[in-house]
C-alpha cells in the first residue's frame, strides 16, 4: 500500500473515485427535483438548507490579496481562482468586506453566533461555518463539505492550575478533540468545501494532494472521503510511523511513499501540481487560515465575550498562530470585544527559528536546521508562514517561548497527571506557560488559554517511552510504570500495602 505505485494503478484510482462522485451528485439531484417543499422521509439537513436558501443579494465577500500589502495595491484575486502565491511570490491572505460586516454592530454578530451553537442545522452545526459570513461568504451551503467541526472544549484546568503554578483562571482549549484528531479539521473544511465547489464549476481540479505527513494528511484525506474527491498524500519512506499513516490509508486516500525527506516530498508535490490538475492543500494555502481562526472566535464566545489575557499557542509552519491573531482582530475591529488578548507562540528548541527571531530582536531572519523532536508536527526550521507570524506578534505584543524535549515532555505528563490527555505540541505550549509564570510575567489571576492542538491518542508512543523511561538522556520524572506482579494474592496485597502506605491499616 505505501510503496511507489506505477501511474496505471494510480488512473484507476482515480476514475473509481470520480465515477463514485458523479454518483452521489446525481442522486441528490433527483432528491432536490422530486422536492416540492413537503418533507419526505427523504429528506435530510442538506434539502432543508437547500430549501431555506434565501433569494436576496448575499452582502457579504471576500478575495484574495497579497499578505500584508502596501495601501495602494489593488492586486486581488477571486476566490474562485486556482492560486496559492501573490505576483511578487508572497503569501496571500483572504480580506473580508468589512465595511458590508460592519453594517452590523458587534451585538448582532455576538447574538447571530450564539444562536447557531449546538444545532444540527446545516451547515450552521460546525463551529467554523456557524462563522460563515466571516469564513467564505460566498460559498453556497449546499457546496459545504463538513464533519461539524469545531465547537471543541474549552477544559478549566483546574487542578493543573492550582497544583502546578498556583493560578485559578487556566483554561486549555482542546481543539484536537476533533473529527481527526486535530485542529487541522477547522482549516481544512474550508479548504476541501471550496474545492467542491470549484469542481462544481467545472474546473479542472481532478483532486487534493499534500506532502504532509501526520494531520494535515489525515484532516485532508477524511474531508475528501466524505465528498467523494480523490485525496493524493506524499510521504517520505519509512519516515513514518504506522500511526501517522493510518489515517489517509483507511479514509481511501491513494498515498505515495517515496524514497526522500519531507523536503524533498514538497517539492514533488509542488511540481506535480503545475504538471496535473491537483489542487495544492498545502500550508501556505491561505484558505486554511479561515477556518482556523474560529478557534479564536470560539474562545470569547465560550467567555460569553470576555477577552482573556493570554493564548499560548504551539507553532511550527506558524500559520496557526496568525489565524489566531486574525479571528481575534476581527472580532475586535467589529466590536464584539474591546480589547486583544497577549499571544504566546511556544516552539520546541529543536525547530524553534521563530524564538530565534525573536531573541534577536526581530532582525534578519535565518531559517534553522530541526531536530527530531517529541512535538513533531511542529519539527519545522523554514516555516512557510514566519511574515504571517511576526506580523501578528509584532500588533498584539506577543511573547516568543521554547521548549527543550524534556521539560515539554514533562510539562505533557503533569498534564496527564490532572486528568488531561494532551499531544506533545500542548506540552510546548505548557512549558512556555511554566516559563512565563516563573519570570512573573504570566500574573496567577490572569485569565490563560493554552492551545491544545491534536489529541493524545495520536502520540501515544511517545507517552508509552515516555512512562517507560525509555527515553536516552531523559530523567522522565512524571513516569508512572505499572508494576508487574505474580498472579498470586499474597504478592499482589504486599504490593498493594506498599502503595496504600499508612492509609490501608
Ligand atoms: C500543524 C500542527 C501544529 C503547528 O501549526 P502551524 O500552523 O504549522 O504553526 C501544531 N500542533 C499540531 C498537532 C499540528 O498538527
Amino acid at each position: 500500500m505505501t510503496s511507489c505505485s506505477s501511474l496505471s494503478s494510480f488512473n484507476l484510482h482515480r476514475s473509481t473515485v470520480t465515477n463514485r462522485h458523479v454518483i452521489i451528485s446525481s442522486t441528490v439531484k433527483t432528491a432536490d427535483g422530486n422536492n416540492n417543499g413537503t418533507s419526505s422521509s427523504s429528506s435530510n439537513i442538506r434539502d432543508e438548507a437547500r430549501r431555506n436558501r434565501s433569494t436576496s443579494k448575499n452582502p457579504f465577500s471576500a478575495k484574495y490579496v497579497p499578505f500584508n500589502a502596501p495601501p495602494d495595491s489593488t492586486e486581488s484575486y477571486s476566490l474562485d481562482e486556482i492560486i496559492y502565491r501573490s505576483k511578487s511570490g508572497g503569501l496571500l491572505d483572504v480580506e473580508h468586506d468589512i465595511e458590508a460586516l460592519r453594517n452590523h454592530d458587534g451585538a448582532y454578530w455576538r447574538q447571530l453566533f450564539d444562536s447557531r451553537i449546538g444545532k444540527t442545522k446545516w451547515p450552521y452545526g460546525s463551529g467554523v461555518w456557524s462563522k460563515k459570513e466571516w469564513v467564505l461568504p460566498q460559498i453556497d451551503d449546499d457546496d459545504i463539505v463538513s464533519a461539524f467541526e469545531g465547537n471543541s472544549n474549552l477544559f478549566w484546568a483546574e487542578r493543573f492550575g492550582k497544583e502546578f503554578l498556583g493560578m485559578n483562571d487556566l483554561w486549555v482549549k482542546h481543539c484536537g478533540i476533533s473529527h481527526t484528531g486535530s485542529f487541522k479539521d477547522l482549516g481544512m473544511t474550508v479548504l476541501v468545501s471550496q474545492v467542491n465547489r470549484l469542481r462544481k464549476m467545472n474546473l479542472p481540479v481532478v483532486g487534493v494532494g499534500c506532502a504532509s505527513t501526520g494531520d494535515t494528511s489525515a484532516a485532508l484525506s477524511a474531508y475528501c472521503a466524505a465528498a467523494g474527491i480523490p485525496s493524493i498524500v506524499i510521504l517520505p519512506a519509512d519516515k513514518i510511523s504506522m500511526a501517522q499513516l493510518v489515517q489517509p490509508i483507511a479514509n481511501g486516500s491513494f498515498v505515495l511513499s517515496i524514497d526522500t525527506d519531507f523536503d524533498g516530498c514538497m517539492k514533488l508535490i509542488k511540481e506535480i501540481t503545475l504538471e496535473l490538475p491537483i489542487y495544492l492543500a498545502n500550508s501556505l494555502n491561505s484558505l486554511r487560515l479561515e477556518g482556523q481562526k474560529t478557534a479564536a472566535i470560539e474562545i470569547l464566545q465560550q467567555f460569553n465575550w470576555e477577552v482573556p489575557d493570554w493564548v499560548i499557542v504551539p507553532g511550527g509552519n506558524l500559520g496557526n498562530i496568525y489565524a489566531f491573531y486574525k479571528g481575534f482582530k476581527m472580532c475586535y475591529e467589529l466590536g464584539l470585544v474591546d480589547r486583544m488578548p497577549r499571544l504566546v507562540c511556544a516552539q520546541a528548541a529543536n525547530a524553534n527559528p521563530l524564538y530565534l527571531h525573536y531573541k534577536a530582536g526581530w532582525k534578519d531572519f535565518k531559517p534553522v536546521k530541526a531536530d527530531a523532536t517529541f512535538a513533531s508536527a511542529i519539527q519545522i526550521g523554514d516555516p512557510v508562514s514566519i511574515d504571517r507570524a511576526v506580523y501578528a506578534l509584532k500588533n498584539c505584543d506577543g511573547i516568543v517561548e521554547e521548549a527543550t524535549e524534556e521539560e515539554l515532555m514533562d510539562a505533557m505528563a503533569q498534564a496527564d497527571s490532572t486528568g488531561m490527555f494532551v499531544c506533545p505540541h500542548t506540552g510546548v505550549a505548557l512549558t512556555a506557560l511554566f516559563k512565563l509564570r516563573n519570570r512573573g510575567v504570566i500574573a496567577p489571576t490572569d485569565r490563560t488559554v493554552v492551545v491544545s492542538t491534536a489529541h493524545g491518542l495520536k502520540f501515544s508512543q511517545a507517552k508509552i517511552d515516555y512512562h517507560s523511561k525509555a527515553i536516552p538522556d531523559m530523567a522522565c520524572r512524571f513516569s508512572n510504570p505499572p508494576v508487574e506482579v505474580k498472579a498470586d494474592f499474597g504478592a499482589v496485597m504486599d504490593v498493594l500495602k506498599g502503595y496504600l502506605g499508612s492509609k490501608a491499616l
